[in-house]
């Protein structure tokens, strides 16, 4: 019997004794404990109660213990369900309803609303904290060092991960077996891993990003990570030394070039910097190859399909750019309304298919099935274009597109202009309701450190430069953009917040 992820992750263990995590505060597991420890833990899963196919889900700080209950909960053949450490007692009701977990694992002081929430359902509780202490790890204490691992094979349920709700609620994506691991082997095999890399990993867990992207890739090339509890940037200066690679968001990146400590020598050890969850911009990119000498490697995927184009290892990686389709993954531009497929340059909305994208929404078959194109695409819900060298743009969201005195305006042009203008530091551009124009074009922008900026004097930079339906109408200077915890701009919110401008 054989669980298809751990399965290949253990198959190509070449020497147990390397080191797989190694945290700032001294904590070393070995591949071979890694084995030892996740086969502890899925002991102690089968006595509270987790069967093959249970969901287990999981609201914990970042440990090592956190990446071996997720190796446990796969060779339990359990569904591992990961949530943002965030979300507050009441928003984990939602998700503890909608997902129906045989058990949560939460921290220690969480416990006891976490039992009053589900109280008379029959849902077991266990603890685990920052320092990877807790009721689980206790239990597994004493536990044999080998697990007979559940039979699943690839089609089966490997995890539910919940998307950022960054346009709306959260949707629970269904991640198979061969979704996870297709995925991590493509891009193990495109960004060059071997068990010779150092990650150093500082994002967080519950996340496609730091949990699959990261740790999949970490575990099948048979590399080492360094485990931060969180991004910091003296942390991360501290630390590249010793890394090959980092995976990051791109609000790290624009936070270490704050950092004075970031040169070319802090960065000679390093191979790849890769970044993605976001859109990185084009200045950030320039201004990290001209610090570091290093060309930032931008990918672009989602929770439901996991990574789904990357900037090339070797070829030229074009900033504003999220390079070419995965080997394996097609991606075509369609046109919004009418459905047909687009030409190079022609701006559409993404679908992309392959063994990566998701098996539905969990529970929620309608809109699966309103996602998903006869022929398998997946619509992604990003508006973007593929130019003529077939490197892929993303231009935005279809829910942030303004449509404004019945013309299209796509936010990230008219915020490349914005930034572009002396002391912006950085500017979202979203559509509110305006009487006479449906939508009218507004902006939120955050000045650099000590360069004072005002609505107007922007409005004036932009003359000229845009056409006229496309210049904000107004314009507010805000200290920082609302942001989630994977640092994603929620445009929703300023929609919300500034919704009644012109009333
Ligand atoms: P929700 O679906 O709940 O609204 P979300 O889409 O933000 O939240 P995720 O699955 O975490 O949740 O994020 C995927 C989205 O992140 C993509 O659809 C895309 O909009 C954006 N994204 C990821 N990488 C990039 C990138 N390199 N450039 C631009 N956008 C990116
Ligand atoms: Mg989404």
């Amino acid at each position: 019997m054989s669980s298809h992820v751990f399965a290949a992750v253990t198959a190509r263990i070449a020497d147990p004794a390397r080191l797989f995590i190694e945290t700032p505060d001294g904590q070393q597991i070995s591949f071979a404990a890694m084995l030892a420890r996740s086969a502890a833990l899925a002991h102690a899963l089968r006595e509270v109660g987790v069967a093959v196919g249970d969901r287990v889900a999981v609201q914990v700080e970042k440990s090592p213990e956190a990446i071996l209950l997720y190796l446990a909960c796969l060779r339990a053949g359990a569904v591992f369900l990961p949530l943002n450490t965030a979300y507050t007692l009441a928003e984990l009701a939602y998700f503890l309803d909608d997902a129906e977990p045989t058990l949560v694992v939460c921290d220690p002081e969480r416990a006891d609303g976490v039992r009053a929430l589900v109280a008379g359902r029959a849902i077991a509780i266990e603890t685990l904290d920052a320092t990877g202490r807790g009721s689980l790890v206790a239990r597994a204490a004493g536990k044999p060092a080998t697990f007979a691992d559940a039979d699943r094979g690839p089609d089966d349920l490997a995890a539910i991960l919940y998307t950022s709700g960054t346009t709306g609620r959260s949707k629970g994506a269904m991640l198979s077996h061969d979704n996870l691991l297709s995925n991590a082997l493509t891009l193990m095999a495109c960004w060059r891993f071997t068990g010779d890399d150092v990650l150093l990993h500082a994002l967080p867990i519950f996340h496609a990003h730091g949990l699959f992207v990261a740790t999949n890739v970490a575990l099948l090339a048979g590399a080492r990570m360094l485990f931060l509890p969180r991004f910091d940037a003296d942390e991360i200066l501290r630390l590249l030394p010793r890394a090959t690679t980092l995976m990051g968001v791109p609000t790290y990146y624009v936070r270490l070039l704050q950092h004075p400590g970031l040169t070319r020598d802090a960065c000679a050890h390093m191979r790849l910097f890769v970044c993605g969850s976001a859109p990185l911009l084009s200045e950030t990119h320039a201004a990290w190859q001209a610090r570091t000498g290093h060309a930032i490697l931008e990918r672009y995927g989602m929770t439901e399909t996991g990574m789904n184009t990357s900037n090339p290892y070797d070829e030229e990686r074009i900033a504003g750019t999220v390079g070419f389709p995965l080997p394996g993954v097609d991606l075509r531009v369609t046109d919004p309304d009418k459905g047909h497929t687009l030409g190079p340059g022609e701006i559409g909305m993404i679908e992309v298919r392959g063994p990566n994208v998701f098996k539905g929404y969990w529970r929620n078959p309608e809109k699966t099935r309103s996602e998903f194109r006869h022929d398998g695409f997946f619509v992604t819900g990003d508006l973007g274009m593929i130019d003529h060298r077939g490197y892929v743009h993303i231009v935005g969201r279809g829910k942030d597109l303004i449509i404004t005195g019945g013309y299209n305006v796509y936010p990230k042009e008219v915020e490349t202009e914005i930034d572009a203008l002396p002391g912006v530091l950085e500017s979202a551009v979203f559509g509110v309701p305006h009487p006479d124009f449906g939508e009218g074009v507004t902006a939120a922008v955050v000045a650099r450190p000590g360069s004072p900026l005002d609505g107007a004097a922007i409005l004036a930079g932009l003359e000229g430069r845009l056409a006229r339906f496309k210049l904000p109408k107004q314009v507010v200077v805000l200290p920082e953009l609302p942001r989630n915890a994977i640092g994603k701009v929620q445009k929703a919110v300023l929609r919300e917040t500034y919704g009644a401008l012109y009333d």
